[in-house]
């Protein structure tokens, strides 16, 4: 039987559980707080930044959006992180990406205090996160990812896993968590350079897929029972949707969902655990005041 891993439903329960510690939090006197940082007027970062701070607020936690114009200075971003890095309500600094053009968001994430990047892109974090170090941040995606397959009970250990891509906010980390002591699987990572990308993936019993293109793992590429995790979220036209597109993820759902034992949908997938994850991160700086 094939299992739809729903979630919305695993995100829920990880909100529940910050909400559990929200509570014993404020019994100590300590409200957690987000800051939240848009640079510009992308539309899609403005939804992302919205939904980051209405779920704030919503759980009790002290929600901070900083919205700056699209043609702020470098210096001027640095400085509003300077504050940030001050400021004793605020736990939690991401700044939205992508910013401008003009930004350096290497160096912009670089000055952030790695004890309040709840989005673990610090290179400190990055650092703690290869050498198990706990008391570093967890990037919220690939930590979703993990939860989801604890949760939908799926074996990791001794499994062999492909991530397909290799970026600093999905698949490297991913590769990193399967890899380690809590994933233990056997890890092999593949991109854009990859001989015979069908024939890695045909060998995994989990896929993670962080490609960025719709619908590219298709049947052919999965071997029967495995588990598939679709991190993707495309926008493909679609003249029948109400907003004349649709979502979409990196797998082709409907071919893969019929041979595999376990899938993600998009969306209702990874989506809703990237931000139940960063509110997770949220609540633990908070916890280290
Ligand atoms: P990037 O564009 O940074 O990375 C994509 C990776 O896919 C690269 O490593 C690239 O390889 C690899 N790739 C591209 N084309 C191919 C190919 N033909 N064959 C094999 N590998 C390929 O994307 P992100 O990691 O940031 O995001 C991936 C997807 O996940 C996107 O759809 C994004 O929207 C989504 N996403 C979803 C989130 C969520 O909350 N659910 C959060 C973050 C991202 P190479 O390195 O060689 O170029």
């Amino acid at each position: 039987m094939m299992k739809n891993i729903d979630g919305k439903a695993v995100a829920e329960k990880v909100i529940n559980e910050c909400r559990n510690e929200i509570s014993v939090l404020k019994e100590r006197g300590v409200v957690p707080g987000l800051a939240v940082v848009l640079i510009g007027d992308d539309p899609a970062s403005k939804v992302y930044v919205g939904s980051k701070a209405r779920k704030c607020e919503e759980l009790g936690i002290y929600s901070l959006k900083i919205e700056m114009p699209a043609d702020s200075t470098q210096s001027e971003v640095m400085q509003v992180v300077k504050d940030l890095n001050e400021n004793d309500k605020v736990d939690g600094i991401l700044v939205q990406s992508p910013p401008p053009a003009h930004i350096d968001e290497d160096a912009i994430v670089r000055a952030i205090d790695p004890a309040k990047d709840v989005d673990g892109f610090h290179p400190v974090n990055v650092a703690k996160l290869a050498l198990e170090d706990p008391s570093g941040f967890i990037p919220c995606t690939p930590h979703g990812c993990m939860r989801l397959l604890e949760d939908a009970g799926v074996e990791t250990s001794g499994a062999e896993a492909v991530v397909i891509g290799r970026s600093m906010i999905v698949g490297k980390p991913m590769a990193l968590l399967l890899m380690g002591k809590s994933g233990n699987a056997t890890v092999t990572v593949a991109h854009s350079r990859t001989k015979d990308l069908a024939a890695v993936c045909r060998r995994a019993d989990i896929i993670v897929a962080a490609i960025g293109m719709p619908e590219f793992v298709t049947a052919d590429m999965v071997k029967d029972g495995a588990v598939v995790i679709d991190v993707g979220i495309n926008r493909v036209e679609d003249a029948r949707a109400k907003r004349g597109y649709r979502l979409v993820g990196d797998v082709a759902y409907d071919e893969v969902a019929a041979k595999c034992s376990a899938i993600t949908p998009v969306p209702g997938g990874v989506g809703p655990m990237t931000i139940a994850m960063l509110i997770k991160n949220t609540v633990i700086a908070a916890g280290r005041r």
